[in-house]
């Protein structure tokens, strides 16, 4: 007898993966377009079946080909004649990539906000790459700047970012972190210093992504001030990048970290950078949050909304070719529950972000304005509601991106953590990052309680779970109504003892059924349109 290989081939899922279309294949994202943006959609509909086009293959192909370990990104600290230059060295495919997708232009006055978030929801389908953490660090900067850039520095960083000078488009990174604590902004220790006329930087920065940007919104106390205030500081002076002279600042290290591994997470020393301050300097904790981390917290919602549809779609697609015992495995009823729950929430998340996106647009001056405005109250609560979504997405579709993932592997049995058979063990990886940065759950979860807590006198924990489920089920709202009311009326932030446990437990579960809520009647408003 002659030994004859095994002739089973996984062909037929590669030639649809090969030909799939994020965009064209997902009726649901299309109607969720045409739902929220209903005045833009002829034209949306055209830039985002353009885009699908390099997203899908060209971009797709180059976010995959960077993403082995031989291509990780590293750091050369010295040239060879002795000079500091703390170069990021990427991969060609990485830096192809980058101008590709920057050169879109998504911050550009010729962009519209809804075009920038179909685009970016496509783009995100690809994972991290080095590109979804700078997109929405230069996001929130150019918000930033758009509120406040007065001097003639600040505005040639703002044109830098938006529009590109000479061709070459700025890329923007946040470095808030610390050592001693990410969470605790306001217990920053780096100084900044008024230096002949203007304010240099001293101290230690301890999680820098997006290392390799044009620019970093940095927080940094004034010396003699207990407030932190808010800073821009450029990577290079002017005429120094071509030189490698860094303003003055060393990165001593590149993390290594398990997800987002494409994209660099530096430690910084600034030794006298030149900063150029951002708003008030006493305002610096609140205009970090209320615009930079805003659009960063918008984003998780929407990355991870993006990477459930990549993962949903690609293990049905497997579910539907598999066999196993005889039977193809999308039949097995145990997987069809899995394909539907992972279905409900991708499809959930999605349209929730979109429809939270156009009520934040609809807000004037975003989340700036604080939660004691002297705005008419319906105005006020339309505000605060905003605002809890916005913390809320964050944290509970980051946590439903990694089960969702973790979900879709399981779909491909053995081979779904299989580093080159498909992209979900990256995406995996990746939104595990996604739960940390921007906001940790714990973080998150206090800041919801205390927000309810200071509003209360004119603002009824019940009123806003009603208002935030309008046109949900009744028997859903009054359970949630009523756990609201209770649980604000209890402390979350007193001494661990059973009450405050109990409390924190069913805190963080009202939580994710709040969100969950609104994401279910997004997703029916738009099934029925
Ligand atoms: C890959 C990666 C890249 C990053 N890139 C950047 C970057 O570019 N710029 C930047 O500024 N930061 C960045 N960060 C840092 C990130 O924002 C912080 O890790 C995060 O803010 C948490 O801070 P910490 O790590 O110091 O944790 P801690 O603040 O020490 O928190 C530890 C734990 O305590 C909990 N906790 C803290 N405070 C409270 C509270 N008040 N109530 C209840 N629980 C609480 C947290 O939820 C968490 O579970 C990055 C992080 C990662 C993982």
């Amino acid at each position: 007898m002659s030994y004859s290989p095994n002739p089973y081939t996984f062909d037929d899922f590669l030639e649809w993966r090969n030909q799939a279309d994020y965009y064209a294949e997902d009726l649901f994202f299309q109607k969720t377009v045409k739902f929220y943006a209903a005045g833009e959609w002829e034209y949306l509909d055209r830039a985002a079946r353009e885009i699908s086009g390099k997203v899908s293959f060209r971009w797709k192909e180059l976010a995959e080909a960077a993403a082995v370990p031989e291509k990780q990104p590293y750091i050369t600290h010295y040239d060879g004649h002795n000079h500091r230059i703390d170069r990021i060295v990427r991969p060609m495919e990485t830096l192809v990539l980058e101008k590709e997708v920057f050169g879109e232009k998504l911050f550009s006055k010729q962009t519209s906000p809804f075009e920038k978030l179909v685009k970016m929801y496509l783009i995100y389908q690809n994972g991290e790459a080095c590109i979804a953490c700078p997109l929405t660090c230069t996001e929130g900067l150019v918000a930033l700047l758009e509120y406040y850039a007065d001097t003639p520095e600040l505005r040639h960083i703002l044109a830098h970012c938006k529009e590109g000078i000479d061709g070459d488009i700025a890329i923007g990174s946040q470095f808030l972190s610390e050592i001693q604590g990410g969470s605790d902004v306001p217990a920053n220790l780096v100084e900044a210093v008024e230096e002949e006329g203007g304010w240099r930087l001293y101290g230690d920065k301890f999680f820098c992504s997006a290392t390799h940007a044009d620019y970093a919104v940095v927080t940094a106390r004034p010396r003699v001030s207990e407030k932190v205030g808010l800073f821009v500081v450029p990577a290079w002076l002017p005429g120094n990048r071509e030189r490698e002279i860094r303003n003055s600042y060393t990165i001593n290290r590149i993390k290594w970290k398990m997800g987002t591994s494409e994209l660099t997470t530096g430690e910084i020393s600034y030794n006298g950078a030149v900063a150029y301050p951002v708003g008030p300097l006493d305002k610096g904790v609140a205009n970090v949050v209320g615009i930079v981390l805003t659009f960063s917290r918008l984003t998780v919602g929407l990355t991870s909304a993006a990477v459930m549809a990549r993962a949903v779609r690609e293990a049905m697609a497997y579910s539907r070719r598999r066999t196993a015992f005889g039977v193809t495995i999308g039949d097995f009823p145990l997987v069809r529950v899995q394909m539907e729950e992972m279905e409900a929430l991708a499809q959930g998340t999605t349209a929730g972000a979109f429809k939270l996106y156009r009520d934040f647009l609809g807000l004037d001056g975003g989340l700036k304005k604080g939660l004691n405005t002297d705005e008419p109250l319906e105005m006020k609560r339309k505000r605060f509601n905003i605002r809890q979504l916005i913390m809320l997405q964050k944290i509970v579709s980051a946590q439903d991106c990694t089960d969702v993932v973790r979900t879709a592997m399981s779909v491909f049995g053995g081979h779904g953590v299989m580093e080159d058979f498909s992209a979900l063990p990256r995406l995996y990886r990746d939104s595990a990052i996604n739960e940390l940065w921007e906001g940790p759950r714990n973080v998150l979860l206090t800041q919801i309680h205390r927000d309810f807590q200071r509003v209360a006198d004119w603002y009824r924990p019940g009123d806003v779970v009603a208002s935030i489920l309008r046109g949900g089920e009744p028997d859903t709202i009054t359970r949630l109504a009523s756990e609201a009311e209770a649980l604000t009326a209890l402390p979350l932030l007193a001494a661990p003892d059973k009450t405050v446990l109990q409390t924190c437990r069913r805190w963080d579960a009202f939580c994710t059924d709040l969100t969950h809520g609104f994401q279910a009647i997004a997703r029916a408003e738009v099934a029925a349109s």
